[in-house]
């Protein structure tokens, strides 16, 4: 008891007195159980982090009592407890990246295979981590990793968002989330009794990435295409059709790998997406217009309307040729009217592929006309 005292007040993460003595009370009940939480610690870490990590971690055991000398007084010397505020090896998770892709990448860091880092850190097992870890559990990782836990929590996908994004994107798909049936699946239940997950990814991406990472938008139903290499995305392994599953890899590799048949996945075909890529950035650019500039009382009819679209398992050829028929003319019937007549004629704008320009854009373009319109300008 006395040697977990010490242990916990070097070691636990907090301050706050009545939450150190309930941690203390804790890892007391798991050493009535016949195990040694602090022995089980120094294990994980230094299986995470190699062997020296445990010294940086945890506190040593206080040493054997000194002899006094004759005639004195035994002084133990002060031993100087660090605490285990940060992960040796601690990548930050990218702006647009998913937790579990970071949660991952931090394994690969840590040469820890992917499976026992993600047992040892969040304990259970989750179908689908990204929608149902606990903001608790997302604090104590911003903790050990050193980054803001609002940061890792945009990286997540509950259902009620609790972090801010930095982006609009990263807004829109906020909002999307709270349409559960925007976010791509599988067929049928999982053990949750959620709908299995899908993660998807462009090859192109994972090749030009210094260190391949998977984007947050990959999860959506509507994002079948990588605008920026202008090809599909895979939703599985190119060689096999196995669903990704970064946090069930059993090898450390950078290169993320399929779970079923060890492929690369960076070597799957990029299959041109010329006829849908238009459509999703018309799409993406309405999302953002609603994310960004209508209130949020009133977008749930343009989502509901656009979540009928991609029902719950839809594979990606069928969510394909779903986006493929989102076209400007028929735009109303597949993203609704808004409530505010004024958001009309922006709606439209954007279903075409037309940039909406912001108000202040618009002045700056106000102004170069009538420049160019005063006699003489053109020749000045
Ligand atoms: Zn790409
Ligand atoms: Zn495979």
């Amino acid at each position: 008891m006395a040697r977990l005292a010490v242990a916990a007040q070097a070691w636990l993460p907090t301050d706050v007195p009545s939450t150190r003595r309930h941690i203390l009370d804790l890892l007391v009940q798991a050493t009535a159980t016949g195990g040694d939480p602090i022995v089980e610690l120094r294990q994980a870490i230094s299986r995470w982090f190699g062997a020296d990590a445990v010294v940086m971690l945890l506190p040593l055991s206080p040493g054997p009592e000194r002899p006094a000398a004759p005639g004195g007084i035994a002084l133990e010397p002060l031993a100087v407890l660090r605490r285990p505020t940060l992960w040796p090896q601690r990548p930050k998770r990218l702006p647009d990246e998913l937790f579990s892709s970071w949660l991952w990448r931090v394994s690969v860091a840590a040469a820890v295979l992917p499976a026992d880092f993600a047992r040892d850190v969040v304990g259970a097992a989750y179908d689908d981590i990204d929608l149902a870890i606990a903001p608790e559990t997302v604090r104590r990782l911003a903790r050990l990793s050193g980054q803001g836990a609002e940061h890792l929590a945009a990286g997540t996908l509950p259902a009620r968002p609790w972090a801010t994004q930095d982006t609009i994107a990263g807004m829109a798909e906020d909002m999307m989330l709270r349409h559960e049936g925007l976010l791509a699946t599988r067929d049928g239940p999982a053990a949750s009794g959620r709908a299995k997950p899908v993660l998807q990814y462009c090859p192109r991406c994972l090749a030009d990435d210094a260190w391949p990472y998977f984007r947050r938008r990959w999860r959506f139903a509507p994002m079948v295409a990588c605008l920026v290499h202008r090809c599909l995305l895979h939703e599985g392994c190119w060689r096999c059709g196995a669903p990704v599953a970064l946090l069930r890899l059993r090898v450390v590799s950078a290169q993320p790998r399929c779970v079923s048949c060890d492929a690369w996945l960076v070597h799957a075909p990029a299959i041109a997406a010329e006829q849908v890529v238009p459509r999703q950035g018309n799409l993406e650019a309405m999302l953002s217009y609603l994310a960004a500039r209508i209130p949020a009382a009133q977008r749930g009819c343009h989502l509901d309307r656009l979540a009928r679209r991609f029902a719950p398992g839809l594979s990606l050829a069928n969510r394909t040729v779903v986006v493929a028929k989102l076209l400007p003319a028929t735009a109303r019937e597949w993203f609704g009217a808004p409530e505010d007549p004024r958001h009309n004629a922006s709606l439209q704008m954007l279903a075409s592929g037309v940039r909406h320009l912001g108000p202040a854009l618009r002045r700056q373009r106000r102004r170069y006309h009538a420049r160019l319109a005063q006699p003489g300008a053109r020749g000045s």
